[in-house]
């Protein structure tokens, strides 16, 4: 009886440990079988992509260089495909060209259902490109949804993919917009979670703008001209004023047509020099060398992820720095960014932060961290 017993137990724990084991492999198998369907299947679904604008609300009134504002027009995509969808977006600071209107014009001439193919980003991200010049942003959105579905199809991040380690996202600093000083103290305190601010500069209130920071704060902080210097001893005088200030890098110090005196003031500053507006594409890496220390990648400039990978890698290759920024955007094209991030040198991925009504929850800045999460594609789902 006790024999049987002690039978029983070890034969119902192996029936057990073998359902649990079978379970896992069931498990496995069916999440291979899942992923093997959509592989094999490739080539009998059609994509079919979407898209709706939509208005980002911004927290406070946003001022740069060059103009005030508080909204920022997007137009939200989606490709549908073997009932998988794969979200992206356009995002479209007024100051750039693009519109609601222009993006929608552009992805009125995609189509999608041309290719029975999602992997087959080089064809068919080619064909976008060639439909049009310029509308980078809108370009984006579609690379930015077919990422999001490859990477739901094959069940991984596109860190993953790329072969990158998530430990290794940089921190995040936090914009900290041009305005008077009892309003750039107040958001100075907010931001107390940010491990690097950044600060706009370029209007006449430059030393003011820092000395305030510095009143109630020693975070470092990366600063961002926005082309406002109109000439470069200035810009050395400042840039040297700046390095005394812990400040870590200058972007875009000059309008970027200026590049020879770009270029001199590069030679000259004891701070890296970043070029952003100068520097949009892959063919512009190549040329910022010798004039920029290093290159501000942005999803929106440079037409979405595989351009921008492709622009870290040669800006790598010659030696600069890279730097990660966004436009206000979604959690869906900072998730996006955020998939790069680990290979950079400095992010500036804060867009979804500026916000109040963001539709996804995705890529969170966790004291301060780039910190994506483990979900397929961006790791996004809708709110
Ligand atoms: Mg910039």
């Amino acid at each position: 009886m006790k024999q049987n017993r002690r039978n029983f137990l070890k034969t119902s724990g192996l029936i057990a440990g073998s359902a649990l084991l079978s379970g896992f492999v069931k498990k496995s198998f069916a999440k291979n079988i899942f992923a093997n369907k959509n592989i094999n299947t490739m080539n009998s679904g059609k994509m079919k992509l979407s898209f709706k604008p939509y208005t980002l609300e911004l927290r406070h009134v946003f001022t740069v260089a060059t103009n005030s504002r508080s909204t920022t027009p997007v137009v939200l995509t989606q490709i549908e495909y073997e009932g998988i969808t794969g979200y992206g977006e356009a995002s479209m600071p007024p100051y750039l060209g693009e519109s609601h209107e222009t993006v929608q014009a552009f992805l009125s001439k995609v189509d999608m259902s041309r290719y029975r193919n999602p992997f087959e980003l080089e064809d068919i991200l080619s064909d976008i490109d060639s439909i049009a010049p310029g509308n980078p942003a809108a370009k984006a959105s579609v690379d930015i949804a077919l990422h999001d579905l490859i990477g739901k199809l094959l069940n991984q991040t596109w860190y993953n993919i790329w072969g990158f380690n998530k430990d290794k996202t940089p921190n995040t600093s936090f914009t900290i917009g041009i305005d008077k000083a009892d309003v750039v103290r107040q958001k100075t305190k907010e931001a107390a979670e940010y491990k690097v601010l950044k600060v706009k500069l370029g209007r006449d209130n430059d030393k003011e703008m820092i000395e305030t920071i510095r009143s109630v704060s020693n975070t470092p902080i990366t600063v961002d001209v926005n082309q406002g210097w109109k000439d470069k001893k200035y810009a050395l005088d400042m840039i040297n004023w700046l390095k005394e200030k812990n400040v870590l890098f200058v972007e875009q110090p000059m309008p970027k047509e200026m590049a020879d005196d770009i270029a001199w003031l590069t030679e000259h500053s004891p701070l890296p020099i970043i070029g952003d507006e100068g520097v949009q594409r892959l063919k512009d890496v190549y040329k910022a060398k010798g004039i920029y220390s290093g290159i501000n990648i942005k999803l929106m400039k440079s037409t979405g992820m595989r351009e921008a990978h492709k622009m870290m890698t040669l800006a790598r290759a010659l030696g600069m720095k890279v730097m990660l920024g966004c436009m206000t955007e979604t959690s869906c094209a900072i998730s996006a960014a955020s998939q790069l991030s680990p290979m950079v040198d400095w992010a500036d991925l804060d867009g979804a932060l500026l916000i109040s009504n963001d539709v996804y929850d995705g890529t969170k800045i966790i004291n301060g961290k780039v910190t994506p999460t483990d979900r397929p594609g961006l790791g996004i789902v809708k709110l």
